[in-house]
């Protein structure tokens, strides 16, 4: 069967499973951390790569592998690789990939952890890293230099939205032989398929929505073979790689992964809509949004605007604080990506490390929320936001 034929959902639900001969339906959970083989000399085949096959599950496990293939089919890429968190995808890309002497050009808005990543640890290796506001193309291509081997960016960005033409970007870096990666976390393939517009790397957090359900951390690096299998080769070396568990969940997450992207961008976008013409709010950022700078580029190369939004109310921190403590249920926390509704206010929590002056360039306004909305009635999440709103 030739999986790239069909629609997205039917690779996701039906793709690579490898039926062991019990005849199970649902996929089985290989917990093994080795394999045997049938002879010496099937083990000397294995472990040369001269015969395909598992060895040892910091290499493949067949529960991971079903996960692989099916997040390659759905971001239209030809192959992919789990490991142990989005973290561990991004420093498996850059070690795997890059050398002392590399340049970075990224995104000013990228996720906190990644610019530690960049600034704190490759830094210590050689690869230096400029800094760029996503939506302004012709700052990428000043910043390109001849070192520049990469491209890094999100989009829509966390907490503003703003996003960034895929297809340009991906021009940019190839006029200069560097790659460029999508960290594709608030879209998920559902929603978008940056190889489809020229990335040549797509990375994921599956913490966020691929799992759906905050069960557990993993990540993936979706690209060509040929750069997938250096990702595998540093993978195995080093060791991130994504466990069986995981890959499971991961697995049962693909299956309804188009459906609860569909949903969170449906009550997203009724949540916006409401937010905006609430007298206490002083602006909403959601790409779904006609007003939104990034929405005809969202309706282009997105199908779906997504689950978060952020807004700003009037009256700075105190009044945003007074909004999120007087919510009955949301969960306040920073996570996101779930079928819990989560709400937090990013000046300080994910960007409190940043002095004011780059709060303002980065637009964290004293009064900005952030929500991630989720697969709740939006009726009820409507209201546990009005509770705070209704007050000011
Ligand atoms: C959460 C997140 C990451 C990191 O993923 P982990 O699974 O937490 O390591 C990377 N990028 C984005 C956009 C994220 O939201």
């Amino acid at each position: 069967m030739k999986w790239q034929d069909k629609g997205q959902a039917t690779a996701a639900i039906r793709a690579g499973v490898p039926r062991s001969p019990q005849g199970e339906h649902s996929e089985a959970l290989y917990l093994t951390s080795s394999f045997v083989f049938d002879s010496a000399a099937q083990a000397a085949a294995r472990f040369s790569g001269e015969e395909a096959g598992n060895v040892y599950a910091r290499y493949t496990n067949p529960t991971v592998t079903t996960f692989e293939q099916r997040l390659a089919l759905m971001e239209s890429t030809e192959a992919a690789v789990g490991t142990s968190s989005g973290m561990a995808a991004i420093l498996s890309t850059c070690m795997a990939l890059l050398q002392s002497g590399d340049h970075i050009v990224a995104s000013r808005n990228i996720f906190g952890s990644t610019m530690v990543l960049f600034n704190k640890y490759l830094s210590k290796f050689g690869v230096d890293v400029t800094y760029v506001d996503l939506t302004d193309l012709e700052a990428w291509a000043a910043a390109m230099t001849s070192r520049t081997r990469l491209l890094f960016a999100e989009t829509p960005s966390n907490p503003l939205n703003d996003v960034v033409d895929i297809a340009a970007l991906a021009g940019i870096a190839h006029q200069h032989e560097a790659w460029l990666a999508i960290d594709n976390c608030f879209c998920t393939p559902a929603l978008q398929r940056p190889a489809e517009f020229g990335a040549d790397l797509v990375i994921h957090s599956a913490t966020k929505f691929i799992d759906g359900q905050g069960r557990a951390m993993g990540g993936a690096v979706c690209g060509r073979a040929e750069q997938i299998d250096e990702v595998v080769g540093f993978l195995r070396s080093a060791g991130p790689t994504m466990s069986p568990f995981n890959a499971w969940i991961f697995q049962k997450g693909l299956e309804t992964l188009a459906l609860r992207m569909r949903a969170h961008s449906d009550h997203a976008g009724q949540i916006a809509a409401w937010l905006q013409q609430h007298p206490a709010v002083e602006k909403v950022h959601y790409c779904g949004l006609p007003e939104h700078p990034g929405h005809d580029l969202a309706r282009k190369q997105q199908s779906g605007f997504g689950g978060v939004l952020s807004f700003v109310v009037r009256g700075g921190q105190e009044n945003a604080w007074k909004v999120i403590d007087a919510t009955e249920f949301l969960s306040i926390t920073a996570n996101l990506g779930d079928a819990k509704t989560t709400i937090t206010h990013p000046g300080t929590t994910t960007h409190g490390r940043l002095s004011d002056e780059d709060k303002a360039l980065a637009g964290i306004e004293p009064g900005l929320i952030r929500v991630a909305v989720g697969l709740e009635d939006p009726v009820d999440i409507q209201q546990d936001l009005a509770r705070g709103l209704d007050t000011l």
